[in-house]
């Protein structure tokens, strides 16, 4: 571990730390925190911090809401856009009941669990993902819109991109918390960003996931420019996706890569893959949460929607990157930014060790455009598609008890509540696309 309780305590005194903000997700993967001052440190270090849990969407009932915050030590970072005097840092918290036990309904504990599992089957579980988000301006009254005058594409600079300098600004305070930046260019929407950090441990991974965004809207906010992650903000563009690159490995050596494939990839890489596969329609709920999620899935926007795996086209669900042996991974597309990256973490992860579990075998790789295929061809091959609504999603998620025994009973019935109430919304509601439609035809 990086740092001992003492550590904090020193580093604390020393760089003159007034508050330290403990942090933790809700389920729907919203961050929250509690600040608590200085002279509170040691008691929250030692496990006392209390908050009520009945307070927080998804968590618990009224009649058993004391929670405790259990700050895990190694997230440690002092937040860089706080004063400079009486700084302030953050620790993200597991969340435990009164009596020591961990919380169920903690996204953070149910990623940790599938990591636990995989560990006792001998696997380092790796992630990297690829975060892309709008930068929109925000109104006189303060309010975010979906306007820019920016018309700037892939891999375009300025003056063409409005955004280089918040994207810098955005590069230099994540660094400054300790992200390794890979890259950051402009993506092929007017307005769309991209910033990759570099892969790590899953649960590091999700937990930077979580500062990011907050970094990136924070900075936004700084340069008058509102940030967001919907995953499509408007039609006719692209959408917003957040791949996710994943490797399995075996006493820290990746295990995905074996040059002696014609592929070059080992058969747990394949199992893993016919296990996200199987069980892809199930898990979509988690990968893409929201009635605006699927909306990303229709051609001509570089989202995938069918359910097919490629060693060079982009428009399947899943890619194989041509990478060396040693750095060998599955890119899985469908995921967006939206979602709560612990439990996205943690369907993946359990799909892929299924599929390793039951040695199930994908089907073969579809290397031409499927969007040329026509549906006949498809069935023919039996590709199929990934759900096309939120309540699609919803029906997948209720028939697949696997994925529902990874998030535990707790989560996965807030979950099917609270987004079967998101979907009766949205249909109750009269669009403007409706009024568009209809209001001068009848
Ligand atoms: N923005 C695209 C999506 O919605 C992805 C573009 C890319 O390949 O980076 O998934
Ligand atoms: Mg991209
Ligand atoms: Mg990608």
């Amino acid at each position: 571990n990086k740092y001992k309780k003492e550590d904090i305590i020193r580093i604390v005194e020393e760089e003159d730390i007034e508050f330290i903000r403990l942090q933790f997700t809700d389920i729907f993967g919203a961050l929250k925190n509690v600040a608590i001052t200085a002279n509170q440190l040691e008691d929250t270090l030692n496990n006392k911090c209390m908050f009520d849990g009945a307070a927080i969407d998804g968590f618990v009932r009224v009649e058993e809401s004391d929670m405790f915050l259990y700050p895990d030590l190694d997230t440690f970072e002092i937040i860089p856009w706080r004063p400079q005097q009486g700084k302030v840092a953050r620790i993200i918290c597991d969340i435990y009941y009164p009596d020591g036990t961990p919380f169920e309904g903690d996204p953070r504990y149910i990623l940790k669990n599938m990591i636990k599992q995989a560990k006792e089957l001998g696997f380092g579980f790796d992630v990297g993902p690829e975060c892309e988000f709008f930068l929109f301006h925000i109104n006189d009254n303060g309010e975010p819109t979906t306007v820019s005058h920016e018309r700037a594409g892939y891999f375009d600079l300025g003056p063409t991109d409005f955004g280089e300098n918040a994207r810098r600004d955005m590069v230099l305070t994540l660094a400054e918390m300790g992200f390794e930046i890979e890259a950051s260019h402009h993506e092929a929407a007017p307005a769309q960003h991209e910033i990759d950090f570099k892969y790590g441990e899953a649960l590091k991974t999700a937990d930077s996931i979580m500062t990011f965004k907050l970094v990136v809207k924070t900075i936004a906010k700084r340069h008058g420019l509102y940030a967001t992650f919907m995953p499509k903000p408007k039609m006719g563009i692209n959408g917003s996706g957040m791949h996710i690159n994943m490797s399995l490995s075996k006493e820290g050596k990746n295990i995905f890569g074996d040059s002696a494939d014609t592929n070059g990839l080992s058969e747990e890489a394949y199992y893993f893959i016919g296990g996200i596969m199987k069980h892809m329609k199930g898990m979509t709920l988690f990968t893409n949460p929201l009635v605006n999620s699927y909306k990303r899935f229709v051609p001509g926007y570089e989202a995938p929607i069918h359910i097919a795996w490629s060693l060079r086209n982009r428009s399947p669900l899943i890619r194989i990157p041509a990478v060396s042996s040693n750095q060998m991974r599955v890119e899985l597309r469908n995921p967006d930014p939206s979602c709560n990256p612990y439990l996205a973490l943690a369907v993946c992860l359990a799909a892929g060790l299924e599929g390793i579990k039951n040695k199930i075998m994908p089907p073969e790789s579809i290397d031409g455009n499927i969007f040329n295929m026509t549906e006949e061809e498809m069935k023919e091959v039996g590709i199929q598609s990934l759900p096309r609504t939120l309540k699609e999603a919803i029906d997948e998620f209720k028939a697949d008890t696997f994925i529902q025994n990874v998030l535990g009973e707790h989560i996965s019935t807030k979950y099917i509540e609270a987004k079967t109430k998101e979907w009766e919304d949205y249909c109750q509601k009269v669009s403007e696309w409706e009024l568009e439609q209809y209001l001068y035809k009848f």
